[in-house]
């Protein structure tokens, strides 16, 4: 049977772009955006990957192979791929693992973007492979009784494959960052300004810098946010 994948949108063929979180910060990339996910927070930006409330599975999602994803990503010399959502873990037990595979084998590196309720199948915990593990805390608008999995955290430690890049708001906001990193040993720790405009992410990545460099965390911005407005496909 043809492996196929419920996808929201892919970019940075046609138009070229960049990470623009994390350790990967300004590295080019491409992205590929599964649609769905297991969690609904409040302050979520992707909403077109799960909201159907107030956006229609039809018109944001369609199905592809995975060989229509390989070859729209080997179509470019960019050598980092983004597998987002949504939560793109949900479809590990589709056709994430094959496509990985052929990226890889293509010669491409992949990090996933991932809220870490679920723990990755070992197929997935491979050489090329990093997972951008971005818990959601209640300032976020979500309830941490679903977003906090304490197995699937020790699962993505174990991978040593796994960065931990919670979003904040507030300065109090990395005293409960700093509880969970303590209690589930989540290391290393970036912590990245909430916001969707640029004065936003600016402002409280003032107030953020000082508190975030006094715990030897990292601090990464939302460069797509500053460089291209939070314009969707880029
Ligand atoms: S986990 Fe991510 S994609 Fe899912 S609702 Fe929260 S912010 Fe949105």
């Amino acid at each position: 049977m043809t492996a196929r994948l419920i996808v929201a949108e892919c970019f940075g063929v046609e138009k070229p772009t960049f990470q623009g979180e994390g350790a990967s910060c300004g590295h080019p990339a491409l992205f590929i955006r599964l649609s769905r996910c297991n969690l609904s927070c409040t302050k979520c930006d992707t909403k077109y990957t799960w909201d159907w409330s107030q956006f229609d599975p039809r018109e944001e999602s369609t199905k592809r192979t995975v060989a229509e994803l390989v070859d729209w990503a080997t179509s470019s010399p960019v050598e980092l791929v983004v597998i987002t959502g949504g939560e793109p873990l949900l479809q590990q037990e589709g056709g994430l693992v094959p496509l990985v595979r052929r990226l890889l084998a293509a010669g491409k590196r992949v990090e996933f973007e991932t809220n870490g309720t679920l723990a990755p199948v070992a197929d997935l915990v491979v050489d090329g492979v990093r997972f951008n593990v971005s818990p959601k805390i209640a300032s976020f608008g979500m309830n941490e009784a679903k977003s906090i999995v304490p197995a699937a955290l020790k699962a993505l430690v174990a991978s040593e494959r796994a960065i931990f890049k919670f979003v904040a708001s507030s300065v109090p906001d990395l005293d409960r960052i700093a509880g969970l990193a303590d209690a589930h040993r989540l290391s290393p720790v970036w912590v990245m300004p909430e916001g969707t405009t640029a004065p936003a992410i600016t402002e409280t990545l003032r107030v953020l810098a000082d508190p975030v460099a006094a715990r030897g965390w990292h601090l990464t911005t939302r460069l797509h946010v500053l460089a291209f407005a939070n314009t969707r496909g880029r």
